[in-house]
């Protein structure tokens, strides 16, 4: 061969312009590596989620024509990194040219740039090009975001939609308004219970794939799935987005916050995923692309009688065209500085019990065995119940970000950490979001059900039952309040906290501090 291609785990676009024309003298390497099944601790159903789809990607490959080579861990096991295996490759098919797409995590862009200037690399012509996967290609990201500012998400989001001419009525936003969030806070009341659909899990057959992982002493969290829910190819990530449609959309963005312990999860089979499209694997993997889904529901909107209500659609095109291309931006203005950023100093480590899920307080323990059981939490259970636990304790980042970036189906840098350390943890001092998103027990019991089956009392901040939330939120805001009171958006929490006598406001932080030296028995 004298061109190899290389194919990273998360690039398994199909309709790359790679693969339009069929060429005998390129090979295409997909391959299992050691480095990427441990560079954090995964859940094991993340890794044969990525293990299958690569090498169902590379079957399709190979049928439609084109020189493939799979290699599994047992193949991958002797190179110690990447490069290694690279070099190993070039030079056994005597390769005088290697191409890679632009990796989307900085730890892989900087491996393959390096690899690609060092002195083995001097007789091989590199190339590097986009992945056709994103809205924004890399150059225009670049232009877009500069490292440090304080960009919003509204007004990149409506720029977006101008640009891509989507949902938009000449050169006014469809329907008139460009935001319906207000009408997306709505709690699952009993009766909406029945709504929810069942969600579509597939049984993909990961025996082999678990057995490699296991003879490969791979360190791995969660639940082991000889059956996997999770979609593995372009068939079947169009399948969800079908049910989704079918099934989701039509009141994703009314219950996009809503929380429930009363289907789940202990059953897989229950309504865990509520009216998410749990999509984010098929995306991050690129087995879809963010333009296929989003032009798929519109196309629904448009057709489905009865008519669908806009503000659903909106709601959704908002998470893709806004924030992922957003949160991606983020990370590339501001990488590397910001994987190691921590804006408010947390230092605590975080409690064991995010590896069980045996802690008394009912929304923790529900958002974090939901996601040992099936490597999936919606946006809210990760921002405003695990998300908000650790920033209200002071966890440090790196800990939080290691257990998002570990547990999750989605997990990839790109998108796991400026959710985390900026979005939820506020470790950025403000760069994806104006305002800490710090909340009491009094969020959790607006937004679910969780509080009314607690050991732990939501009404309460200073007795031994209250619900810890409450005074680690007041002490946190008390200790912050220096930063955190001149933003407007602060300004009401701190008349609360400021209308308390002193002694209301010593037995609340007294409790506070009580729960937090005692957070492992929590
Ligand atoms: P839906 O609710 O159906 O939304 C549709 C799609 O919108 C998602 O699939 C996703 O592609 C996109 N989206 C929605 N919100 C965001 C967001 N804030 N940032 C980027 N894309 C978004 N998402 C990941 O893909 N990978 C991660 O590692 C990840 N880590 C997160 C960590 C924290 C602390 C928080 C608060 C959020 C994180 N998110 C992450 C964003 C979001 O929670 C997930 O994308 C979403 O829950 C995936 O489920 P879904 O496909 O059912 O999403």
């Amino acid at each position: 061969y004298s061109r190899l291609r290389l194919i990273l785990g998360d690039q398994l676009n199909p309709s790359h312009s790679w693969y339009r024309q069929k060429d005998d003298n390129t090979l295409y390497v997909i391959a299992e590596l050691h480095q990427e099944a441990s560079y954090v601790c995964h859940h094991v159903q993340k890794l044969c989620a990525f293990f299958a789809a690569m090498e169902q990607f590379a079957d399709t490959l190979r049928s439609a024509g084109h020189q493939m080579l799979h290699l599994s861990l047992d193949d991958t096991a002797a190179f110690s990194n990447l490069p290694e295996l690279l070099t190993h490759l070039l030079e056994k098919h005597l390769a005088t040219q290697f191409q890679y797409q632009l990796p989307d995590e900085y730890r892989l862009r900087e491996q393959l740039a390096e690899f690609c200037q060092s002195a083995e690399m001097k007789a091989v012509g590199t190339m590097v090009c986009d992945t056709e996967h994103f809205y924004l290609s890399d150059a225009e990201l670049h232009r877009t975001f500069s490292r440090g500012k304080r960009h919003r998400l509204e007004a990149f989001y409506r720029k977006m939609r101008v640009r891509f001419h989507i949902l938009m009525d000449g050169e006014e936003p469809e329907g008139g308004r460009w935001n319906y969030d207000a009408q997306n806070r709505n709690k699952l009341k009993a009766d909406d219970l029945k709504l929810v659909p069942e969600p579509l899990l597939f049984a993909n057959d990961v025996r082999d794939i678990l057995a490699r992982i296991k003879r490969h002493g791979i360190h791995t969290i969660g639940k082991e799935a000889p059956h996997l829910i999770w979609p593995i190819n372009t068939q079947q990530a169009s399948e969800l987005l079908d049910y989704f449609c079918h099934h989701g959309i039509e009141h994703f963005g009314r219950f996009q916050d809503a929380m429930t312990g009363k289907l789940g999860p202990t059953d897989i089979k229950k309504q865990w995923g509520l009216f998410h499209s749990r999509l984010s694997f098929a995306l991050n993997s690129k087995m879809l692309s963010p333009q296929h889904v989003i032009n798929t529901v519109i196309e629904h909107y448009h057709t489905r009688q009865p008519r669908m209500d806009l503000a659903q659609v909106e709601g959704f095109v908002r998470q893709i065209l806004g924030w992922r291309e957003f949160i991606r931006g983020i990370y590339w203005a501001n990488m590397p500085e910001y994987g190691s950023c921590n804006g408010l100093a947390a230092t605590r480590r975080l409690p064991s019990w995010f590896w069980t899920g045996e802690t008394r307080m009912h929304c923790l323990r529900q958002a974090i065995t939901q996601s040992l059981e099936v490597a999936y939490a919606h946006h809210i259970q990760r921002l405003m119940i695990t998300g908000n636990f650790c920033l209200l304790a002071g966890i440090d980042p790196d800990q939080v970000d290691s257990w998002y970036l570990g547990i999750y189906i989605d997990a990839i840098q790109w998108v796991e950490l400026p959710n985390t350390r900026g979005m939820s943890q506020f470790a950025d001092n403000g760069i994806v979001g104006s305002k800490a998103y710090a909340a009491s027990g009094n969020y959790v019991k607006k937004m679910s059900d969780y509080c009314s089956d607690c050991h732990y009392r939501v009404a309460e901040a200073t007795t031994p039952d209250a619900c810890p939330l409450n005074g680690l939120y007041w002490r946190f805001m008390h200790d912050n309040q220096v930063a955190f009171a001149p933003n407007p958006r602060n300004k009401m929490v701190y008349a609360v906290w400021n209308k308390k006598s002193e002694d209301q406001r010593q037995a609340i932080l007294e409790q506070a501090t009580t729960f937090l030296a005692d957070i492992e028995r929590l």
